[in-house]
């Protein structure tokens, strides 16, 4: 067997050229600038490779000739990837339970050892689908599983006369596509605009409204089309969750309550339990009481297996999870983890696993349980490696690989490969500097006054395992949320606080989410001018979705394009120019590529040859501008775009453009290429391009950015930007909220509130706030120890 993983002239996206070697059966980390090109290492050529060999290795005959991205790799074995990007594709349903199928093992248990209540027991043996909600035997037969029973209110929707007639549709989110030309039309037959409000409507005219003009327009009607917009899958799933919340009426279902499960499974019990309790509990204290419980109970064995399970889930720092919760819900670091306690409990071995940033999400104490995990991993003979940024990280592992020393076209290099203590050493990286010490990272030592008139103040917070909290933060300043994971942050933030800033204000925030109406109450919004919630969720839905199109800076360019003398002279508008317009190729629709599916949820794709991979039709391909091409200019980076569009001397040059541009180089994105598709775009990246969008704006005062862990994804050097330009939004007078485990980041804040004690039952008080300072003093606060 090879001691190394070699690979030699590995050229994928930036990397030149490089040969790199990887000790197996050791942990690896691969540090680097973001967009160094550890990722296009890790994923793109490792995971690639390794997938392709287990591809042909299973009898798919299924071979594409695309250009080699590498010359040589070898000593490969069998390779997992444990990265968000990729497992977020998998299936919506499952939950906790099903993924690690614990679920299956409880349904088990109760089939065979359940204690009937003997008022139900109707002598049909128990089977284990009678204890699952998606199994024909086991539903609930009015609910069908679902646990709740829908229906639409009427009054709802219509009782509030000033509501406008596009906003009946769900506050425009369902006015698009289809139903939006529909409503139009209705409208215009009726001589009514999609502006008016419903009380100027005459009796006849919201009749029609209501339940269709009995096909004069297209329109059906808003009650029909929403009925039918159910069946017939023109509402979406994402939709009608919304729907339901705001218009339909959802009721726990009386028969099951709630648990969506029949008969037999309400009326079986464990030690006084049925599975839906235990399904519902958190999993620390699903592992307590069964640890409790097991000597009295039959099914010894299979309950110990289980035991072993959960332990591994508290291990990886799952402890506050449900195994009812569904998969969607969790974090990217949730994901990442819950997959990895999966790998753990199937106890392979010889296995290569990739991670990327397995840390995101954890608390500095949790870290070190998720390292020690890692390192159980190695010496059972598997070999990891990890794209991390945490300097403990970096120092348990057994070997380190540097690229860089910049990012994109400034990067791509092989730095260094080697043992921590000599990377120390390695005076071209970037990272180095930072771990022996030579470099420091910013740290706050004179905190900005807090002022007690200008206060936000949140009452009643109850969401999840909120207790009924009374949080008071303060405005002005940069105010920092830590508390161990599950501790009920995201619950604060992003479930409460958010959601009332919606509103409230009027957020500036394209993505048309549910507005969830809590009991809670906030006060003080007349205090900020505007607020940003600055998020890791992907920047569009489409994968023709990219940093121009996002940024605003598409359209412009578009325009150049359709004012170009030959566009004018050809007839050819804006549109031609947009890849999902006229402009994009009629064989992908603009995605450039085309997928294949090669069974087990593998996808492979191939380079449209319509369009040659440029997602553009021809006629669009042949217009240019200073010599450059619609494709040409998206395949530049943030830093190339710089100088073409700022040269003044030029055809192309745009202000505008440029200001956008810049703004996105100083939350470190140089190396991003304009036209990059969506799906290969990191949530941290995401989240910095709506930072750029936001700050590219004119600036202002009086305004809240609230963000979620900002420097996920970010090298120290990286870090420092972000954090320099964070203390500069504050010193212009606007306000940060800022979710973050790194010290470093809550160093630098004004003021700390800290959630706790632990996670899920054992989370939701507020523990200790204060500056950084007295944090490290308070004997309550956790985080303290690790700001000193
Ligand atoms: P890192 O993981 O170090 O942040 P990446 O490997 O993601 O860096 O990116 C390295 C370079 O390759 C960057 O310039 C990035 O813009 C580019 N890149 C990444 N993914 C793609 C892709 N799918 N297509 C084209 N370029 C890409
Ligand atoms: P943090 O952000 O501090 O990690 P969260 O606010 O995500 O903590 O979680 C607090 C508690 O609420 C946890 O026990 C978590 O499992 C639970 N929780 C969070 N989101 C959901 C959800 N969508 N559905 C059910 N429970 C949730
Ligand atoms: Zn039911
Ligand atoms: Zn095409």
């Amino acid at each position: 067997m090879n001691e190394y993983i070699e690979i030699k002239g590995a050229r994928i996206h930036n990397l030149k050229n490089i040969d790199l070697r990887i000790p197996r059966g050791r942990l690896t980390v691969i540090t680097g600038v973001s967009g160094s090109g550890k990722s296009s290492l890790a994923f793109d050529t490792l995971y690639e490779e390794g997938k392709r060999r287990y591809l042909m290795f299973s009898g798919t005959q299924f071979m594409v000739d695309a250009a080699p991205t590498f010359d040589q790799i070898t000593g490969l074995a069998p390779t997992v990837a444990v990265e968000q990007r990729i497992i977020r594709q998998s299936n919506p349903r499952s939950t906790v339970g099903t993924r690690t199928k614990i679920g299956n093992m409880l349904a088990v248990l109760f089939a065979t050892y359940g204690r009937r209540d003997p008022s139900y027991d109707d002598g049909l043996p128990l089977s284990m689908d009678m204890f699952q909600r998606n199994s024909p035997k086991g539903m609930c037969v009015k609910c069908l599983g679902n646990g709740n029973l829908y229906s639409i209110d009427e009054d709802k929707i219509f009782s509030d006369g000033k509501t406008q007639l596009k906003d009946l549709l769900v506050e425009r989110l369902l006015y698009r596509g289809g139903a939006r030309k529909r409503l139009d039309e209705f409208c215009a037959y009726h001589g009514l605009t999609v502006a008016q409000p419903l009380h100027t409507l005459s009796d006849e005219q919201l009749l029609a409204l209501k339940y269709g003009d009995r096909g004069k327009t297209s329109f059906q009607g808003v009650i029909p089309w929403l009925l039918n917009g159910f069946k017939c899958g023109e509402i979406s799933g994402r939709q009608n969750g919304i729907l339901s919340e705001a218009y339909g009426k959802k009721e726990r279902c009386t028969k099951c309550e709630g648990t969506g499960l029949g008969e037999h499974a309400m009326h079986t019990t464990i030690a006084g339990k049925t599975i839906t309790t235990l399904e519902n509990m958190y999993i620390k204290d699903l592992n307590d009481f069964l640890t409790k419980e097991k000597s009295g109970l039959p099914g010894m064995t299979l309950i110990n297996e289980m035991i072993l399970k959960l332990d591994c889930m508290v291990d990886v720092g799952l402890h506050h999870l449900s195994l009812s919760r569904p998969v969607p819900t969790l974090s990217g670091g949730e994901i990442q983890r819950l997959f990895l306690a999966s790998f753990i409990i199937a106890q392979m071995d010889s296995i290569i696993f990739i991670f990327d940033e397995p840390t995101i999400g954890l608390h500095e104490i949790e870290k070190a349980n998720l390292i020690q995990i890692i390192q159980n991993l190695v010496h059972r003979g598997n070999t990891v490696i990890a794209v991390e940024h945490d300097e403990n990280f970096m120092r348990a592992a057994d070997y380190i690989i540097d690229l860089g020393p910049d990012a994109g076209f400034y990067g791509g290099q092989r730095i260094f490969q080697g043992s921590f203590d000599d990377f120390m050493t390695c005076e071209l990286s970037r990272t180095a500097p930072y771990l022996a010490d030579q470099r420091k990272l910013p740290v706050k030592t004179t905190y900005s006054k807090i002022n007690p008139a200008k206060m936000l103040t949140i009452e009643n917070a109850c969401l999840h395992n909120l207790r009924n909290l009374k949080v008071q933060i303060p405005l002005g300043v940069m105010v920092g949320i830590a508390g161990v994971s599950g501790s009920g942050k995201s619950s604060l933030i992003s479930g409460t606080l958010v959601p009332k800033l919606k509103e409230l204000l009027t957020i500036a925030d394209e993505d048309e989410e549910t507005v969830f109406l809590s009991d809670a109450r906030v006060s003080g919004i007349e205090y900020i001018k505007k607020c940003f919630v600055i998020d890791q969720k992907p920047i569009g839905r489409s994968r023709t979705s990219c940093p121009a199109t996002y940024t605003g800076i598409f359209d412009r360019i578009r325009n150049m394009f359709a004012s170009t003398s030959d566009s004018i002279e050809r007839g050819y508008g804006a549109g031609l120019f947009s890849l999902n317009s006229e402009g994009g190729c009629r064989q992908c629709k603009g995605d450039r590529v085309i997928r294949y599916h090669v069974g087990f949820g593998n996808y492979i794709e191939q380079n449209c040859d319509a369009c040659g991979g440029t997602g553009f039709i021809d006629e669009a391909m042949e217009i240019t501008i200073e010599g450059k091409n619609i494709r040409q200019i998206l395949e530049m980076s943030v830093s190339e775009a710089i100088a073409f569009f700022g040269n003044e001397e030029s055809a192309a040059y745009d202000k505008n453009i440029c200001h956008i541009l810049l703004t996105l180089e100083r939350v470190g994105l140089g190396y991003i290429k304009l036209g990059q598709q969506t799906p290969t775009i990191s949530g941290g990246e995401s989240q910095r391009i709506k930072l750029a969008k936001e700050l590219g704006k004119q600036s202002g005062k009086d305004r809240l950015y609230i963000l979620d862990e900002p420097t996920t994804g970010l090298s120290f050097s990286d870090s420092e930007k972000l954090i320099k330009l964070m203390l500069e939004l504050t010193g212009h007078g606007n306000s940060i909220i800022v979710t973050e485990h790194d010290p470093v980041v809550l160093s630098n804040c004004d003021y700390i509130i800290e959630l706790g004690p632990g996670g899920g039952s054992d989370g939701g008080f507020i523990i200790a706030t204060g500056t950084p300072e007295q944090l490290k003093r308070n004997e309550k606060s956790i985080i303290g120890r690790y700001l000193r």
